[in-house]
């Protein structure tokens, strides 16, 4: 039973079964014709032997045959060399004619002549003498087999009954040579086509072994283990294919899983050792109400810190588990743009940087808050990466099919090295100096994030001491492809 569960073992059931029923049907068509064709050539004889006998007998008639008579047949309607028709007791066929029903012992043609009372007439030497008159006799030359005689037998006018046969034996015995024949060749196709579609079968799933092999380590928890298929271009070769670079986007995506976890205690870290130092200091012994108002501002800035992080945590989950934008609504990406701008200007004052606007009405759907926060981090940045006394220019301009908002500094710039990881959470190019100041790396994670989940696009270009240049696309409102609710007004 467990073989019928094999799809090797089913494919070559399969393929077993067409070609039996291919070769039989091939097979018995090819038998039949052989047979008929044998037992043709000699009906044919028969009923040429049967025309000499008819035509001496008796005249009939009726009109005569459509059927040429053979050359060297006499007419059947007319007595042989001009002699009385004979009657059929009397029958001595001439020289010639007897000469038909002559030939190799055991194969020589007979006839027998039944006469009107059922008695039997004549019957040439040859003939077996216990053949049976057949029951229905038509007008027509009719044919029957009889275990190895083939005879062919007609009534005359005079209802005399004339029989003419032969032992068929050698042809039969031809016709079973040939059933042999075609058995055998029929067989070894068979075992050919078997054996070829075993081979071809076994090859073909030679990979689904190695997959499920490997399928079987990674399940275990290694997941550096690949299928070593060298068959690229067959449909399991694709499938290997597909199936490891799902098994390598896998082994990334548990790598990042497990540094995001230890880049977020990591984080997380420091700003409860801060405040398990303030407070141990604050109760080792009695202290004055200033220090302990101290120690407690510093905790009010660790925890701060710490809801800070966790709720930039929080947002790249919700981002992460395709959360749609709560609303969605038709937002003016210059507006949100203009109010962030009013909200870091303090900070830009406080670094003397100029702000430089562009901004244009641009229309676009997407959730307003998520919006002002892809703002407010870029601006953020701009200003905090900038040098003092620098500059930034910030545009939202409308095009066609999207809404384009660029914020350019004339900061530090990122290194090339740096510039493909700056996406990354917790990435940061100086991660000493911006760990030092609570930057904690998850800015442009979350605003890569909340862009993508607006079908928008986001790009960088950086020169080192020149300055950056983040340039965020949206779509104008036709579809998102994170969100079914996404729709045109
Ligand atoms: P952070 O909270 O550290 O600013 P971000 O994700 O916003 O985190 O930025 C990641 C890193 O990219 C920063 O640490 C900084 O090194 C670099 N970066 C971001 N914006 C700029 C900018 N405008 N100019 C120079 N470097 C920048």
């Amino acid at each position: 039973m467990k073989y019928f569960h094999s799809i090797r073992w089913r494919l070559q059931l399969w393929h077993g079964l067409l070609l039996v029923f291919v070769l039989t049907g091939f097979g018995f068509t090819a038998w039949q014709l052989q047979r008929a064709n044998h037992l043709n050539r000699v009906d044919h004889e028969l009923e040429q032997r049967m025309g000499i006998i008819a035509g001496m007998v008796r005249p009939d008639t009726s009109p005569p045959p459509d059927r040429p008579r053979p050359r060297g047949f006499p007419p059947a309607n007319r007595p042989p060399f001009g002699n009385p028709f004979p009657e059929p007791a009397n029958l001595r066929l001439p020289a010639r004619e007897a000469s038909l029903f002559e030939g190799i012992p055991g194969q020589e043609f007979y006839y027998i002549i039944w006469l009107p009372n059922d008695q039997q007439g004549v019957l040439s030497s040859s003939a077996p003498p216990d053949a049976p008159r057949p029951e229905r006799i038509p007008g027509p030359p009719a044919f029957r087999s009889r275990g190895t005689f083939r005879e062919c037998f007609q009534a005359t006018p005079s209802r005399e009954c004339l029989l003419v046969g032969r032992d068929i034996r050698s042809e039969l015995a031809d016709i079973r040579r040939f059933a042999w024949l075609l058995g055998g060749a029929g067989g070894a196709v068979l075992l050919l086509g078997l054996a070829g579609g075993w081979w071809v079968s076994t090859r073909a799933l030679h990979p689904i072994a190695d997959i499920s092999a490997t399928a079987a380590k990674i399940a275990t928890g290694d997941l550096t283990q690949r299928i070593h298929t060298t068959d690229t271009d067959s449909e399991l070769g694709q499938l290997a294919r597909d199936l490891n670079n799902t098994f390598a986007r896998l082994q990334a995506s548990f790598a990042r899983q497990s540094q995001f976890t230890a880049d977020a205690s990591h984080e997380l870290r420091t700003p409860v050792a801060v405040v398990l130092t303030q407070t141990q200091t604050a109760l080792a012994r009695e202290r004055p109400a200033a220090e302990y108002r101290e120690s407690l501002a510093a905790c009010q800035r660790a925890a701060q810190r710490m809801r800070g992080l966790i709720e930039c945590l929080l947002t790249l989950a919700r981002l992460d588990s395709a959360e749609v934008p709560a609303t969605l609504e038709s937002c003016d990406l210059g507006g949100i743009v203009g109010e962030a701008v009013e909200l870091v200007r303090p900070l830009a004052n406080e670094q003397n940087i100029h702000l430089d606007l562009e901004l244009s009405q641009a229309h676009c759907r997407g959730n307003a808050g998520q919006l002002a926060q892809v703002a407010s981090n870029l601006l953020t940045n701009a200003i905090h990466y900038n040098r003092p006394g620098g500059s930034v220019r910030i545009s939202v301009i409308c095009e066609p099919d999207a809404a384009l908002f660029c914020v350019s500094d004339t900061g530090m710039g990122i290194p090339p090295a740096d510039l493909p990881h700056i996406f990354e959470r917790f990435y940061r190019v100086d991660k000493a100096r911006s760990g030092a100041q609570g930057h904690s790396g998850l800015g442009l994670a979350i605003t890569q994030a909340i862009v993508h989940a607006h079908g928008g696009s986001i790009e960088v270009a950086s020169e080192p001491g020149q300055g950056s240049t983040f340039e965020v696309r949206l779509p104008t409102g036709s579809k998102n492809p994170r969100s079914a609710s996404w729709t045109n007004d």
